[in-house]
């Protein structure tokens, strides 16, 4: 195939987010959509070079907010598996690797659309019944932010394309970015449906095949979304679905001298350990892979004594209790001045005691539930933690019941010991701990803002008073890749918020971004001279005058 001439891809713009208001005809086909995935009970297979895999060993897919009700059977692949999968995508990149890259484009492109569209509300459904989510994190999710990755690194794509070296006269310097020599494992979370979207296709848009292995709580959107990419055409191969646990499916993918890159999202311990198997295997790769990781965070608002109430009141809610604080960008640690600490506290109390807990299916539920068993247990043990300590309180909150689903209150813990776990230790649930400073030690205060935890991700700073805000930047400059100012620390949208933190949230190559991108090409210099020179020797070699008789 060769293209004759240099197309300009569309101009990406941001899907907007559907509101799913009572009367709405999408409200209604979304409800549908959602009776009709809690009436069945599907298998589903290991999806490796197009094919549908079968192993026999199976397990459970079931929504968090009521545990027992299974949404589907999915079976579970070995080692095995992983190498079939990395076979398949060895033999597919043979083809793969050299679209054109508008061809690439066209197929997520066209996968875009089809989210836009007759998609939207099984991505939606499947996120929400699967992963506890309602109808807006669903939305903002599995369908704008993916829909948003697709069509935006399109045009990273051809940024990075357009990125040429100069060239001396006689001679023209290119650069190719040939896709990375092997296949790139891609580990998704149970979070964010886009986040397996973005790190299956991102490597794939530049020319790569994979082997993904998605979370075993986020089984269900992970198989709609794999058929979603079948239906865009993607070919057989470039991306293979292998479910199966973390390690047996990590340790054989791992292994492999075919690795070229590893996309992963997830915890930090998850990926301290891949990078610890990656070290141990160096021997036997072909090449260096790359390794991309974004993980864990205990993201921070800090408010200064002249920050707004409400604004801030607002922002700690939504940051820290949307989808049951279970964003890696969910503030979980606040930092509240003494003056303005009566009217916080007042307010947190009062909104927090009128948020709805249920049922996702229930559009009238602000939050279901956390993702498992083992997520329950933290939050729970957190929260008696904070309960026995004389160094803290429960502002409101503190209630928890797993009876039907893993349902966790939206908690507020006030601490008087800023180095209290709960402010260090990430939980993943909606459980916010306060430190109340005093509002004449706004330096101290940043020092400990940065000095606590060991991550690197979000926060944010409300203040009314420009000069803190400056002082708050620089002093914070490396405790959040993502800096809010006034503003919660979550929902960063493609194309505008770049996002990725570094310490220990992982490498910072920035999703949503070029950044990212350029992290699955190897590029290649060319160098072609037109008239080549036909002898080796130079001018100066000559003899002159001056070199008689020496
Ligand atoms: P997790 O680390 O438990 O799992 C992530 C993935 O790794 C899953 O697919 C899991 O099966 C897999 N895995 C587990 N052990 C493995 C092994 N030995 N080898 C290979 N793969 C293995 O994380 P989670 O509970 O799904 O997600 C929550 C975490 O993700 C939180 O820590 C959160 O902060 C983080 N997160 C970070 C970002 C970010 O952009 N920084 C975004 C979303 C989530």
């Amino acid at each position: 195939m060769s293209t004759h001439a240099i197309f300009r891809a569309p101009t990406p713009r941001n899907e907007p987010i559907n509101d799913y208001a009572p009367g709405s005809s999408e409200r209604e086909r979304l409800q549908r959509r959602i009776q009709q995935m809690r009436d069945e009970r599907i298998e589903i297979p290991l999806v490796i070079g197009g094919k549908d895999v079968t192993t026999g060993e199976l397990k459970q897919a079931v929504m968090p907010h009521d545990k027992e009700h299974v949404l589907a059977d999915v079976h579970q692949g070995s080692a095995a598996h992983v190498q079939m999968a990395v076979d398949a995508a060895a033999s597919a990149w043979a083809d793969w690797s050299r679209w054109p890259w508008e061809e690439r484009a066209t197929v997520l492109l066209r996968a875009a659309e089809l989210l836009a569209g007759p998609w939207r509300d099984t991505l939606n459904a499947a996120t929400m019944l699967g992963q506890s989510k309602t109808a807006h994190q669903a939305e903002i999710d599995a369908a704008c932010e993916s829909i948003d990755f697709f069509r935006f690194n399109v045009e990273f794509m051809t940024r990075i394309y357009a990125e040429q070296p100069i060239s001396s006269p006689g001679m023209w310097n290119r650069i190719e970015y040939r896709p990375l020599e092997g296949f790139v494992f891609a580990v998704s979370p149970f979070n964010f449906t886009a986040i397996a979207a973005n790190l299956t296709s991102s490597p794939a848009l530049m020319g790569n095949t994979i082997v993904w292995k998605p979370a075993g709580t986020a089984m269900l959107s992970a198989y709609y979304l794999m058929r979603l990419f079948q239906e865009a055409g993607l070919p057989d191969g470039v991306i293979n679905l292998v479910y199966g646990s973390g390690p047996a499916i990590g340790d054989a993918a791992l292994g492999s001298p075919h690795l070229a890159g590893i996309h992963f999202t997830g915890s930090t311990p998850v990926f301290n350990g891949m990078w610890r198997t990656v070290a141990s295997n160096m021997e036997r790769f072909r090449n260096y892979p790359r390794i991309v990781g974004e993980t864990g965070g205990k993201d921070f608002i800090v408010a200064h004594p002249s920050a707004d109430v409400d604004a801030l009141a607002t922002a700690i809610v939504r940051g820290s209790f949307e989808y049951q604080g279970q964003k890696c960008s969910a503030s979980s640690r606040v930092y509240a001045p003494s003056n303005l600490w009566p009217a916080l506290r007042e307010r947190l109390q009062e909104q927090v005691a009128t948020i709805t807990m249920g049922d996702v299916s229930d559009f009238r539920n602000f939050m279901g539930a956390v993702i498992d068993s083992a997520s329950f247990r933290t939050q729970a043990d957190a929260i008696e933690e904070a309960k026995a300590s004389s160094q803290s309180d429960i502002v409101v909150g503190g209630g928890y019941d797993d009876s039907r689903g893993y349902f966790v209150e939206p908690t507020v813990i006030e601490t008087r010991d800023p180095g209290f776990r709960t402010m260090r230790d990430e939980l993943f649930g909606p459980v916010v701990t306060t430190y109340v400073y005093d509002e004449n030690k706004w330096d101290d205060t940043l020092e400990l803002v940065d000095k606590t935890a060991p991550y690197g991700l979000t926060g944010a700073v409300f203040s009314e008073d420009r000069a803190a805000v400056t002082d708050a930047q620089e002093k914070l400059r490396y405790t959040a890749g993502n800096f809010y100012v006034n503003d919660k620390p979550t929902g960063a949208v493609v194309g505008q918020q770049p996002f990725g933190g570094a310490r220990a949230s992982g490498t910072n190559d920035k999703a949503g971004s070029m950044w990212n991108l350029i992290r699955w090409v190897s590029p290649r210099s060319i160098k072609e001279t037109f008239t080549p020179p036909t002898s080796y020797r130079y001018p100066f070699m000559d003899a002159g005058a001056d070199d008689a008789g020496t």
